[in-house]
């Protein structure tokens, strides 16, 4: 069994609030609130604070809720208490943060890595092959970029077997939530501040959270190094985004924090209204673009006609510091990271040993469709492997039967599509009872979390003027569910408690 909050003292100190009716069926170390008075109180106060402090998303039942903000408020789905999380893998995760933004960094100016890893992924994905095709313009084109900005997100699971932190994914694109985490800890810190004691939960142990700060203070510094006052930060956005309230937390923070304006444009009004002086400059209807915040263009979805290509590498092509640039982008993909994850590839790019050791440890078992012995055991026992296709944003892993179906058919066909997808190890994280509230509804339910932590990477030529963990993001979701995104609807947001 599980414990799912660590307090000898929380046993004892529920079974005094708790007509524990059910204490034969209740596991000893998990919290269980649902036979507590406290329980309707917590969720109620819960949803007034996210109410009241914008931890919320668009209601998707209101159509307008994803374009215009202010109609069609919904809290954001979040967990009602802390996930309990061990204080040593919190460190690693953090330690870990400014050595993959390093590592991303190195990669991304290895042009030839980039492609070679990708070739024929290349030839039978044309979303990838689309973004290899500006990569290679601009490598064709000698095209540099001196001031470069990563806002990262390196996400982990707690293998319950072994007791190890491994990396799920690396997202160097649109990496989610920088706001919205932030809240979900101060609801966290909220709620035992004032039940705490009846919990047995101490506040404190829920770490500080300043993602927001730190990715605005990141874009406010990039937008100071390209040195024009009267530049804006672009924010590419979907058509529609429910989930723009965490974008505009960070846009917030920028406008009131470091006095910078940003504009929202979809990649469609971007090539409509955008063009490149001969200097070199990016001009977004008459508005000089410092930064290119990308929170749109990692799906196939996200370009439904020539329009939005077009913009992506106007973009691309301009002096505007692009976060992230196409290199950078192209680091993030699910291949690169099994590439990476190859023996001696990361010598290749980084030379602290320890530093190599520590994001070897984090690696779970990776590998191309090439290997044949793995794929072989992998269709015997498809429910110990991921099959992943280069994709970002959530629900389009193949996991369990699907993997074992996928691989025979790839097989038959013979062809090249087996390079479309990478397979992965599968982390079976610890699942402990969680209480997941959406729609204002609290389900009670066995969980399993993700944790993400955010890096930031700033560097101008051979200055690094920022490289560092910026906060986290603990995502929980029901056990029985394969995938994890939050905004995808399989995940609510949390925060950790440290044990
Ligand atoms: P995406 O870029 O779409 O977020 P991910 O690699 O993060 O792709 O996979 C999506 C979700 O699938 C994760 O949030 C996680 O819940 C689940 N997942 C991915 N890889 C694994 C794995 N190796 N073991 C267990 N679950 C995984
Ligand atoms: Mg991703
Ligand atoms: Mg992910």
């Amino acid at each position: 069994s599980i414990s799912h909050f660590p307090s000898q003292s929380l046993t004892k100190t529920m079974a005094l609030n708790i007509s524990s009716s059910d204490s034969q069926t209740t596991r000893k170390e998990e919290i269980n609130l649902s036979s507590s008075d406290l329980l309707p109180d917590l969720i109620y106060e819960a949803l007034v604070w996210s109410s009241l402090h914008g931890l919320v998303v668009g209601d998707k039942s209101i159509q307008r809720s994803g374009t215009v903000p202010g109609v069609g408020l919904v809290h954001a789905p979040f967990a009602l208490l802390p996930m309990s999380f061990p204080k040593g893998l919190w460190r690693q995760a953090c330690e870990l943060a400014p050595i993959f933004n390093e590592l991303v960094d190195r990669v991304s100016l290895d042009g030839k890595f980039l492609q070679e890893s990708l070739s024929r992924t290349k030839k039978v994905d044309a979303f990838t092959a689309r973004l290899l095709d500006i990569h290679s313009k601009m490598l064709e084109m000698n095209k540099t970029e001196d001031i470069r900005l990563g806002l990262h997100r390196s996400d982990y699971m707690l293998d319950s077997e072994t007791g190890l932190l491994y990396q799920i994914e690396l997202n160097t694109i649109s990496s989610s939530f920088p706001g919205l985490s932030c809240l979900v800890g101060d609801l966290h810190r909220n709620l035992l501040s004032h039940h705490g004691k009846h919990l047995g939960l101490d506040s404190r142990r829920v770490p500080g959270n300043m993602a927001v700060s730190r990715f605005a203070e990141a874009l406010a510094k990039a937008w100071k190094e390209y040195n024009n006052p009267s530049a804006v930060v672009l924010v590419v956005v979907q058509p529609e985004e429910r989930n723009m309230y965490d974008q505009h937390w960070l846009c917030a923070v920028l406008r009131e924090m470091h006095d910078v304006a940003t504009i929202r444009k979809t990649l469609s009004e971007i090539d409509a209204e955008g063009q490149v002086l001969p200097n070199g400059s990016l001009v977004i209807g008459g508005q000089a673009v410092a930064v290119v915040y990308f929170r749109a263009g990692y799906s196939p979805n996200d370009y439904p006609s020539e329009s939005e290509w077009r913009a992506r590498l106007m973009m691309e092509q301009s002096v505007a510091i692009k976060c992230p640039s196409i290199s950078y982008h192209l680091v993030g993909t699910k291949k690169i990271q099994q590439e990476l994850a190859k023996p001696n590839v990361l010598e290749r790019f980084l030379e602290n040993k320890d530093d190599i050791a520590k994001l070897q440890k984090s690696f779970a078992g990776l590998w191309s469709l090439d290997n044949s012995d793995i794929v072989e055991s992998a269709m015997e026992r498809p429910e110990l492997y991921v099959l992943k296709p280069q994709r970002e944003g959530g629900g389009n892993n193949i996991y369990g039967d699907d993997v074992r179906e996928t691989l025979i058919k790839l097989k038959n066909e013979g062809g090249d599509d087996y390079a479309a997808y990478i397979l992965m190890q599968r982390i079976f994280p610890k699942a402990a009872l969680a209480y997941l509230v959406r729609d204002g509804i609290c389900h009670q339910d066995n969980a399993i979390s993700e944790l993400g932590v955010y890096g930031a990477y700033l560097r101008n030529k051979d200055n690094v003027i920022m490289n560092d963990q910026c906060g986290y993001l603990m995502r929980t979701k029901v056990s029985s569910s394969n995938e994890g995104g939050v905004a995808a609807g399989f995940a609510v947001l949390d925060s950790i408690y440290l044990t």
